[in-house]
């Protein structure tokens, strides 16, 4: 059992191909099969060179793992089609020979009258085979020729025009053209090339997205003139806008896979999130919805019966959701190492932290692990515990909110947290020491109890104190990261600019 994914490197990764990847790889790996990543890069028009390496790194960093491909080889190779060339010319001999593809020496503005004049006069447009059973030299005879042909299928009028795919059962298709298979360059099309390196990859499942459904029957004609056996087909529903249009890079950032790591997502979220677009939510033993599901339990329980056929829309609120229970769900350690990224690139941090800051962001990271969405979120409310006290910015809606008794409650913050004893105790939950617990107890009795004041007028001017913004991370654990003498500098800080 071997499936693959085929992209064509024209730019930045496309969603869909970690979608299809994703719904590849977890019936490949149920399956116990491999799994193949073939690079279509027939299209020299729209070739772009670095796209290749932002596909490894966005399906990598996604954890959807090939096992052959350019990159790691295996016994197909090469794995790039334009490195695959002397490949496809034997096949096309083949077809000609056999009287199936003939070539075709008619020139663009040919073919584009002809196209206009079938549109006009409201005619099936389709190639009018002209160049078919002519020699070179009786083709040339006639008008709107060009010296390099191209070879095209010769579509029977019999087409089998239906065929049988694992997720829609029957499926049919329009008539399809006389297909062009191999470009006056020299390069295959992209239907012989599939076709060709689908058989001699060993290819047995197929899957890929719905708008390959009316190219299908020119594969299996293919596949029947060079008498090999077709592969099973399976066409995923194509991801959508919100406006029901299918998702285009052009339309909606989010159709860029790098698009996702710059937002803050983690990849879990987003495997999740792409196997819900058209697939159910799990089961739990009660026969509960479950909605947040791992690459590994998706793949036990795969069966392409429950796949949704219809065009799922691209739901961000879901995403999000997700994103957040993941990012919950994270060791504070492995949480901390992903944010690395999002705070060197803000520059909180630099690439290369030391072991105490490192200790300090997990700390942090334990803190504001249940108040983020997004990774992007992190800067923020990381970066006070990286700044020296005297750079600390007050945000002015954070200055805005204070009152008139602020001077009176950062007085009395700094006259008995002063009192508090340096280092913490590591007496767990004892309130001895400089620990959460302490300064909480020590707070509470001199501003709640002794100037009778609502905890949350309290201590919102000690938290912009601490932070320099309205919100912040939960307010005595943060005192307790910071150290005393941070904490008492940030205080006298606020109080002295009153
Ligand atoms: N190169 C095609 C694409 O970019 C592959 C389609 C297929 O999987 O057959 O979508």
């Amino acid at each position: 059992m071997r499936t693959r994914v085929a992209p064509s490197p024209t730019g930045d990764p496309h969603v869909g191909t970690a979608y299809m990847s994703l719904f590849n790889l977890a019936f490949t790996r149920q399956q116990g099969g491999q799994f193949v990543l073939r690079i279509e890069d027939t299209d020299r028009a729209r070739f772009r060179e670095d796209s290749e390496q932002q596909l490894y790194d966005t399906l990598g960093w996604l954890g959807l793992w090939w096992d052959e491909g350019p990159d790691v080889g295996g016994p197909f190779a090469p794995y790039r089609q334009s490195e695959r060339l002397e490949t496809y010319r034997p096949y096309v001999e083949r077809l000609i020979e056999s009287g199936h593809a003939y070539y075709c020496w008619c020139s663009k503005e040919r073919l584009a009258k002809m196209r206009m004049v079938q549109e006009k006069t409201k005619q099936p447009t389709g190639y009018d085979r002209l160049c078919h059973g002519k020699t070179r030299e009786e083709r040339a005879a006639l008008p709107g020729f060009t010296e390099t042909p191209v070879v095209r299928m010769l579509v029977p009028d019999d087409v089998e025009l239906s065929f049988d795919d694992v997720i829609r059962g029957k499926v049919s298709a329009p008539r399809p053209d006389d297909q062009v298979i191999l470009k006056a360059d020299g390069f295959p099309t992209y239907h012989l090339a599939v076709v060709v390196d689908d058989h001699e990859m060993g290819i047995t499942h197929v899957v890929r997205g719905e708008e390959w459904i009316s190219s299908t029957p020119k594969h299996i004609l293919l596949y029947r003139w060079l008498g090999l056996k077709p592969p099973e087909w399976a066409h995923m529903p194509l991801l959508r806008n919100p406006d029901k249009s299918k998702i285009s890079k052009r339309k909606n950032p989010a159709a860029r896979l790098t698009w996702f790591r710059e937002q803050g997502y983690v990849p879990e979220a987003l495997v999740n999130f792409l196997a819900l677009l058209a697939y159910p939510p799990q089961q739990d033993a009660d026969g509960h919805d479950v909605e947040v599901f791992t690459f590994d339990e998706f793949s036990k329980s795969f069966d392409w019966g429950k796949v949704n056929p219809v065009g799922p829309i691209f739901d961000l609120k879901k995403l999000e959701w997700l994103n957040g229970v993941c990012i919950r769900s994270l060791d504070a350690g492995e949480l901390a190492s992903r944010l690395l990224p999002y705070l060197e690139e803000a520059g909180v941090l630099s690439g290369n932290p030391s072991l105490g800051e490192l200790g300090r962001l997990e700390a942090v990271t334990a803190l504001i692990q249940t108040r983020m969405a997004l990774l992007t979120e992190a800067p923020a409310l990381v970066g006070p515990f990286f700044v020296a006290d005297d750079q600390l910015e007050i945000q002015p809606d954070a200055r805005a909110q204070l009152r008139d008794d602020t001077p009176r409650v950062l007085d009395e913050a700094i006259r008995v947290l002063g009192d508090i004893d340096d280092h913490d105790k590591g007496l767990l939950g004892m309130d001895s020491g400089w620990n959460a617990a302490a300064i909480e107890a020590a707070l509470r009795g001199a501003l709640v109890s002794g100037l009778g004041m609502k905890p949350r007028v309290a201590f919102g001017p000690l938290r912009t104190a601490i932070s320099g913004a309205r919100v912040s991370p939960p307010l005595f654990e943060s005192m307790q990261i910071l150290g005393k003498t941070s904490t008492l500098n940030r205080l006298r800080m606020l109080r002295d600019s009153l």
